[in-house]
């Protein structure tokens, strides 16, 4: 072996990369493994940056920062890390900004946002029908859904619009959609949308703050400690920084990895980078056309995320829990704001622009767009929210190597025709990454399961013995998912639930209209509906 000559190469520093890396050097300590990353720093889409707060300075997470207790590749990388973690605060009075810059704001003490007992029967119909859908969904091999080519053919916009009665709800669904996933419904395959809710265990809990739900805890000093303390374990000394990866070489003996400066040989490659990026690296031979197909047409989100430091957590003291959920049509430029206050009590809020939004502002002057979210907090907070000590940004769609964020998607008709490409290995190249997650997809804890799928995969090859029977069956699951998938052929989904979507329709509008005739019976409808929910769920739009 050469100085050059490396067991494995990972593409990548981020979490599913370190991961990776980790895994391998646990299983088998004489594997020679080196990380190449582009940037000058590990972490990818996670980022913790310290910066001025009322006592001094203190961290604050720019990129990925929540983590919920149903993420358990997450979770069992913090305890073992010994890393700790914290619950999002979301006690006291929240708003709701939707339906138009004069629609009246809301606020509400329960955990159910304050719609109106329509929009609230339309949101819960609406929920649970795309739940029903979600739960037939084979995230495995999205092709073994039924219905698969139907609902893959249809954007997140088209179904919203078919089956949300209220524009109120439809203007919801857009900020869910955007601060979901930095894009707009319009631009995301249904079916896509379904999986990635079902990776997660189901919609609500994307929405959620309650335990087991996206946005529930965060982690002491910040996420992007994850990778560096697996930098750490892994050895700095086989961690590359500048090294952004341009081409990969094939052949019957090796890779060859090539950077701006270094050419390397390895046995096997792991790529992390996002697809549009994975996209961008040079492959030789080429790869399968599928693939190249799938990863050209993946778009990133995009979103700006803010932290504001202030002196004095005043929303609390006002009795507002900082949580603010603003549609695109009312002139503000954020989404979403929640509370930031640090462990160590440092005042912040953490802000979302995002989506189309996000696309509109990141053009506009720095200086501009802070007065714009500053003077909507003003609107929403009081005055005092014009006080902060200080405004930090982060466009990620401006970050190199990221380009967007948080996560790739799928276009309509992606996934029924390509999906099996997206982890099927290509010769001596694995793909991880957390879109290629089968838990938790596009999420911290997606990338830390995606990366150790594929160092399994490695291990298969380049030492089996250290694999339990579990994990080769695991993997002989995922090469019979990938050889076998085909396309589901095209199937009536419209008509098989259009008698039972006109039966539900008619019965709630039936109800609907002959309580809209009596307005005390409609309060106490929401009462009802409050109750029913605030003692089962709570809903922050937010991942
Ligand atoms: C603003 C924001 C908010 C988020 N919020 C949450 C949240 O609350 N909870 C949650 O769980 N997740 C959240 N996420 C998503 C989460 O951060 C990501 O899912 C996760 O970090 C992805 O890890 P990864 O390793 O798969 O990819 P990445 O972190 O993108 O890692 C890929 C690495 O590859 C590097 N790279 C790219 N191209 C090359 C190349 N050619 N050569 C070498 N290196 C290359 C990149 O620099 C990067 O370091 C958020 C993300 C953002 C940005």
């Amino acid at each position: 072996m050469t100085a050059d000559m490396w067991d494995v190469i990972i593409v990548g520093a981020g979490l599913s990369g370190l991961s990776a890396a980790y895994l391998l050097k646990k299983r088998d300590a004489k594997l020679r493994i080196l990380v190449l990353e582009g940037k000058d720093r590990v972490g990818g889409r996670t980022m913790t940056t310290e910066i001025p707060s009322a006592n001094g300075v203190d961290h604050w997470d720019f990129g990925g920062q929540w983590v919920g207790s149903t993420q358990t590749h997450v979770l069992e990388l913090i305890k073992e890390l010994g890393l700790e973690t914290y619950p999002q605060f979301n006690i006291g009075k929240k708003v709701l900004h939707v339906g138009g810059p004069s629609a009246k704001v809301r606020t509400y003490r329960t955990s159910t946002p304050a719609l109106s007992p329509l929009v609230l029967l339309d949101f819960t119909q609406l929920i649970w029908k795309i739940d029903r859908l979600c739960a037939t969904v084979c995230v495995q091999d999205p092709l073994k859904t039924p219905f698969a080519v139907d609902l893959d053919s249809m954007t997140l916009h088209s179904y919203i619009e078919q089956h949300a009665w209220t524009s109120e709800l439809k203007d919801e669904m857009g900020l869910f959609s955007r601060t979901l996933s930095g894009m707009e419904p319009s631009q995301m395959s249904f079916l896509f949308f379904l999986l990635y809710a079902k990776a997660a265990g189901g919609v609500l809990r994307l929405l959620e703050s309650t335990p087991g739900s996206a946005q529930e805890l965060k982690i002491k000093g910040g996420t992007q400690q994850l990778s560096e303390c697996l930098a750490e374990r892994v050895g700095w000394k086989n961690v590359r920084l500048g090294s952004a990866v341009t081409a990969i070489w094939q052949d019957a003996e090796h890779a060859r990895v090539t950077t701006a400066t270094d050419t390397l040989l390895c046995r096997a490659v792991i790529v992390t980078c996002p697809p549009h990026l994975a996209a961008k690296i040079h492959y030789e031979p080429a790869l399968p056309s599928q693939r190249e197909f799938l990863t050209q047409n993946m778009p990133m989100g995009h979103m700006i995320k803010f932290i504001i430091t202030y002196q004095t957590a005043f929303w609390k003291e006002k009795d507002f829990s900082g949580e603010i959920v603003a549609g695109s049509s009312t002139n503000c430029p954020f989404s979403a704001t929640f509370d930031a206050t640090s462990p160590s009590g440092n005042a912040a809020l953490v802000g979302f622009i995002a989506g189309k939004q996000a696309s509109q502002w990141s053009s506009k002057e720095a200086g501009e767009r802070r007065e714009a979210v500053l003077s909507s907090l003003v609107k929403y907070l009081g005055p005092e929210a014009a006080s902060f000590i200080h405004y930090e940004e982060k466009d990620w769609a401006k970050e190199d190597y990221s380009g967007g964020c948080p996560v790739n998607v799928m276009a309509p008709g992606l996934l029924t025709y390509y999906h099996p490409s997206l982890t099927k290995p290509c010769g001596r190249i694995h793909w991880a990454g957390t879109e290629t997650a089968t838990e938790w997809c596009g999420y911290m804890s997606g990338a830390i399961q995606a990366g150790q799928r594929a160092a399994l995969e490695v291990l298969a090859e380049l030492c089996p013995t250290t694999l339990t029977q579990d994990e080769q069956e695991a993997l002989w699951h995922n090469e019979a998912v990938n050889s076998h998938a085909q396309q589901t052929p095209s199937t009536n989904l419209m008509y098989l639930s259009t008698s039972k979507a006109v039966v539900i329709t008619a019965l709630t509008i039936g109800a609907a209209l002959l309580l809209a005739r009596r307005p005390n019976v409609l309060q106490n409808l929401k009462i009802y509906f409050t109750n029913v929910f605030s003692k089962t769920k709570s809903y922050t739009f937010l991942f």
